[in-house]
C-alpha cells in the first residue's frame, strides 16, 4: 500500500523579533525549526526573523541560517525600533494564511505550536498562549506586572492578566491589525480589543535560555504608561474628578477659615497655607504632566512616521528582490 502525501493547503509563518540575541540564537532557531516537523501535513511553515537593529552578531547568524535554508527569511530594521515595530514589520511582510508571533529565547515554548495550529484549523482566528506562572521572574517584576494588568483592566475593561505576545493570528486578524491607523501599538491589547474568536492555551513560562531580558525597570514603566495611554483617555477624566475633590476640600477649609476669622479665632495659619500650596501645586503639576503626555501622544500620531525602516541590504526576503516599493509603516 502506498501512502500518499497530502499537499500542504495552508501556510503558516512564524514571526520572531530578535534584538541582540546572538547568545544562543542559532540553537533556539534550530529547536523551533525542529518543532515545525510536528505540524500536520496539511500545513507548511516557514520562519521570518525580524532583526530589530541588533548591534551584536545577531544579523550575521540569521543571514547564515537563511543561506542554508529556504524556509527561513530575514528582515533587518535599520535601527532598534522596539519589539512592537518589529512585530509590525513581520506582519507587513508575512505572506501566509496565519502567523505565529513568538520570542526567540524559547520563553514561548515551540512545543505548543501543533496545539495552536490544531485550534486554528478547528476555527479559532486567534490562538493565545497564556502564562500560568511567572515564577521565573523576580518577585518585584511579578508584583509590578500584577499592578499594571489590574490598572489596565480597571481603566480599559480589557483583562490581559498573564497574556503574552505568543499568539497565532489568522489572515483576517492580520489584515484587521494592519488596517488600524494608530502608531503607538500594544500588540496583545489590540488583538484582544479586536475581539476575533479566540482560543487559549495555558503554559508555564520557562526561564530565559540565554542572554538577558531587554527590558529594564524604567523601560517597563515607560511601556506600561504608553500601553495605557494609547488605549484610554480615562486618566484625563480622572483629573476632573481630582479637581472636584480639591474643590470640595477647599470649600470646607474656606468655610472654616471664614468662621475662624469672623469669630475672632483666626490663628497665624502659616502651616496650613504651606500645606495647601504644596497640595494644590502638586495636583496642578500632576494634571499638567498627564495632559502633556496625551498631547505628546497626539503629536506622535499626527507626525505619522513609519513604524520602522528596513535595511534592504541585509534583509533576506524572497519577495524583496522583485518588490521595489516595500510598505514601510
Ligand atoms: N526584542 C525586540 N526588540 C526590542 C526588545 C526585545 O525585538 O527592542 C525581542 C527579543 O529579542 C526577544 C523578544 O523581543 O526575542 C522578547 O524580549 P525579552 O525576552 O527581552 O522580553 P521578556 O521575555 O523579558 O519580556
Ligand atoms: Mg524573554
Amino acid at each position: 500500500m502506498t501512502i500518499q502525501n497530502t499537499p500542504a493547503t495552508r501556510h503558516l509563518t512564524l514571526i520572531i523579533p530578535v534584538y541582540n540575541e546572538a547568545d544562543g540564537l542559532r540553537r533556539h532557531l534550530d529547536e523551533i525549526l525542529q518543532r515545525l516537523k510536528a505540524l500536520p501535513a496539511s500545513v507548511s511553515a516557514d520562519l521570518l526573523i525580524v532583526d530589530d537593529g541588533s548591534t551584536d552578531a545577531t544579523p550575521g547568524i540569521a543571514q547564515a541560517l537563511c543561506e542554508q535554508r529556504s524556509d527561513v527569511s530575514l528582515l533587518v530594521l535599520n535601527r532598534n525600533f522596539g519589539k512592537e515595530a518589529a512585530i509590525m514589520a513581520g506582519l507587513d511582510h508575512a505572506d501566509a494564511d496565519a502567523v505565529v508571533v513568538m520570542d526567540s529565547d524559547l520563553q514561548h515554548p515551540p512545543a505548543l505550536l501543533p496545539k495552536m495550529v490544531e485550534l486554528w484549523l478547528g476555527g479559532a482566528d486567534v490562538v493565545e498562549a497564556v502564562k500560568i506562572s511567572r515564577d521565573t521572574r523576580s518577585g518585584l517584576y511579578r508584583y509590578f506586572a500584577n499592578v499594571f494588568y489590574r490598572l489596565f483592566d480597571a481603566l480599559t475593561g480589557l483583562d490581559l492578566h498573564n497574556h503574552s505576545d505568543y499568539k497565532l493570528l489568522d489572515r483576517k486578524v492580520i489584515e484587521a491589525y494592519r488596517s488600524l491607523p494608530e502608531r503607538t501599538r500594544f500588540f496583545r491589547g489590540l488583538v484582544n480589543w479586536m475581539h476575533f474568536p479566540a482560543a487559549q492555551i495555558p503554559f508555564e513560562e520557562p526561564a530565559r535560555e540565554a542572554g538577558e531580558s531587554k527590558w529594564g525597570a524604567l523601560c517597563l514603566l515607560k511601556l506600561s504608561w504608553q500601553s495605557i495611554s494609547s488605549f484610554t483617555a480615562l486618566p484625563l477624566q480622572l483629573v476632573t474628578v481630582l479637581g472636584g475633590v480639591t474643590f470640595l476640600v477647599s470649600l470646607l477649609l474656606g468655610a472654616k477659615a471664614l468662621y475662624d476669622k469672623l469669630s475672632g479665632q483666626a490663628l497665624d495659619g502659616f502651616t496650613t497655607v504651606i500645606l495647601l500650596l504644596l497640595i494644590i501645586g502638586s495636583v496642578l503639576m500632576f494634571s499638567l504632566g498627564l495632559l502633556g503626555s496625551y498631547v505628546a501622544r497626539i503629536y506622535d500620531e499626527i507626525k505619522a512616521r513609519p513604524h520602522y525602516l528596513l535595511d534592504h541590504n541585509n534583509s533576506r526576503l524572497p519577495s524583496m528582490a522583485s518588490s521595489e516599493n516595500d510598505r514601510e509603516g
